[in-house]
C-alpha cells in the first residue's frame, strides 16, 4: 500500500542506468542525471514523492571504494528521518559488493534501501532500467497494513527480483538478469503486482534506533585456490604486510589441498593473528569442512567456516569487523554467525 505522502530518497551513484555513448570512442560513459530524467519522465507520475541525491562525479562501479560506501552511508543518515525509503542507483559491476557493505553498515534498519541499475542505459530503446527503477521506487515506498515498510531490509532489485543484497552474486555479464541469490529465497517477485516473500524478510526492533557504522579496515584479501597453486603465490597473499583477514576460496563443500607447505603456510598465518575464512567456490551451496579429511585439516588450524556466504559479503564483512578494531578472535566468532541474514549456520 503506498501512501500519497510518502517520500523516496533517489541516489544516483553512476552506471550504465544513467550513461550515454561517446560518439567518438564508442564507450558508455558516466553523464549527468538530468539525462536520466528526461529520459525518465514516469518518474513525475508515481504518486509520491522522488528526491534526488547526485554523485559528483558520478562513477563506473568499478572505481567503487571504501570511502563512497562511506559517504552512501552518510547520505543515508543524513536523510533517513525524511524519507520513508530509499533507493540507489549503481553500476551492477560491484553492486552485489555494495550491497553486502552497506547492509552490514546499517545496523537495525528500519526502513527500505532498494539497489537498482540496468544493463542498457535508460535512453536506449530496449533499456532495462525504467522498470527496474520504477519497481525499485515503488518497494521503497510500500508499507504493510501497519504503516511499517514491507522491506525494511537493504536490497537488490533487478529483472522482477528482489533479493536480499548480501546474498547477491552477479552471474550474467550480458544479461537482464544480471543477478542471482542462490542460498536465500528471493524477498519479493514483481509481475502484475509486486509478490513479497514476508517470511523471508528480516524485522527489525521498531523501539531501537537504527546504528549507521564507518569504520572499514582493507586489510584483507580473496585467495582463490586452484590445482596447482604454487607455494610462492599463497606466500604472496598470506605475508602481505598487515594483514588481518583472508576469504579463502576453497573446493566444494571447504576443501583445499593438503600438501604440507599449504598447511603450514596457513597456520603460521593464523598463528600471526590472521583470520582465515572458508567460503566455497561453488556458486550454491554450503562449507561443510568436517565431511572430508582435506576440510577437516583446515578446521583443526582454526580456519573459520563461512557456510553459504557469498564472497562478497565475507570480504566486506571481514574489512568492517576489523574496522570496529575487534580482535582476531572475535572477528573469528562472528564471521560465522548471521549478523543481518548473510549466511545460513548448518550442521
Ligand atoms: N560498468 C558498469 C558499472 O558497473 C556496468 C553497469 O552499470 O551495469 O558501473
Amino acid at each position: 500500500m503506498i501512501n500519497s505522502n510518502a517520500k523516496v530518497l533517489l541516489i544516483y551513484t553512476g552506471g550504465t542506468i544513467g550513461m550515454v555513448e561517446n560518439v567518438e570512442t564508442g564507450a558508455w560513459e558516466p553523464f549527468n542525471f538530468s539525462h536520466l530524467r528526461s529520459n525518465m519522465p514516469e518518474i513525475k507520475r508515481l504518486n509520491f514523492t522522488v528526491d534526488t541525491y547526485l554523485f559528483d562525479p558520478p562513477i563506473d562501479s568499478s572505481d567503487m571504494s571504501l570511502s563512497v560506501w562511506q559517504q552512501t552511508v552518510q547520505v543515508i543518515e543524513d536523510h533517513y528521518d525524511s524519507y520513508d525509503g530509499f533507493v540507489i542507483l549503481h553500476g551492477t559491476d560491484t553492486m552485489a559488493y555494495t550491497a553486502s557493505a552497506l547492509s552490514l553498515m546499517l545496523e537495525n534498519l528500519t526502513r527500505p534501501v532498494i539497489l537498482t541499475g540496468s544493463q542498457l542505459p535508460v535512453g536506449k530503446l530496449r533499456t532495462d532500467g525504467k522498470e527496474n527503477l520504477i519497481t525499485a521506487l515503488e518497494i521503497a515506498a510500500d508499507k504493510d497494513s501497519t504503516g511499517h515498510p514491507i522491506v525494511p531490509e537493504l536490497c537488490i532489485y533487478m529483472q522482477n527480483l528482489l533479493m536480499r543484497g548480501n546474498r547477491t552474486i552477479k552471474v550474467n555479464a550480458n544479461n537482464f538478469s544480471a543477478f542471482s541469490s542462490p542460498n536465500y529465497p528471493c524477498l519479493g517477485e514483481a509481475g502484475l503486482n509486486i509478490r513479497y516473500g514476508t517470511q523471508y524478510i528480516l524485522k527489525p526492533d521498531y523501539a531501537m534506533p537504527v546504528k549507521f557504522k564507518y569504520a572499514m579496515d582493507p586489510r584483507a584479501v580473496v585467495l582463490k585456490l586452484f590445482p596447482g597453486i604454487s607455494e610462492e603465490a599463497v606466500r604472496a597473499h598470506l605475508e602481505i604486510p598487515g594483514l588481518k583477514g583472508v576469504v579463502l576460496e576453497t573446493y566444494g563443500t571447504g576443501n583445499s589441498p593438503i600438501h604440507p607447505w599449504f598447511t603450514r603456510l596457513l597456520g603460521e598465518a593464523i598463528e600471526r593473528g590472521i583470520v582465515i575464512v572458508n567460503v566455497t567456490q561453488c556458486l550454491s551451496g554450503s562449507v561443510a569442512m568436517h565431511l572430508y579429511e582435506n576440510g577437516q585439516r583446515l578446521e583443526r588450524l582454526g580456519v573459520v567456516s563461512g557456510y553459504d556466504i557469498t564472497t562478497e559479503a565475507a570480504i566486506v564483512k571481514l574489512m568492517i569487523l576489523f574496522g570496529e578494531g575487534r580482535t582476531p578472535a572475535e572477528v573469528s566468532r562472528l564471521m560465522p554467525v548471521p549478523l543481518r541474514g548473510e549466511l545460513t549456520v548448518r550442521g
